[in-house]
């Protein structure tokens, strides 16, 4: 099983990580990145790769 960290301290609610992800894990709520859809995740990483304030961290 997966989670997902984001740390709301550094998110800007910047919306890449709901552009990167394939499955539509992430919605923007009040500003943050929130996980919406856990079950479809890939672990592909491309939202960890792609958060441009290292907010987002993949644990298997
Ligand atoms: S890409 Fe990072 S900073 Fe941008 S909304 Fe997602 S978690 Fe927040
Ligand atoms: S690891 Fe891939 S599938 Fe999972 S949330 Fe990030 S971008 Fe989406």
């Amino acid at each position: 099983m997966v989670e997902i960290k984001i740390d709301l301290e550094k998110c800007t609610g910047c919306g890449t990580c709901v552009d990167t992800c394939p499955v539509g894990v992430f919605e923007i709520q009040n500003e943050k990145s929130v996980v919406v859809n856990l079950d479809e995740c890939l672990i592909c990483r491309a939202c960890e790769a792609q958060c441009p304030e290292n907010a987002i961290e993949i644990i298997e």
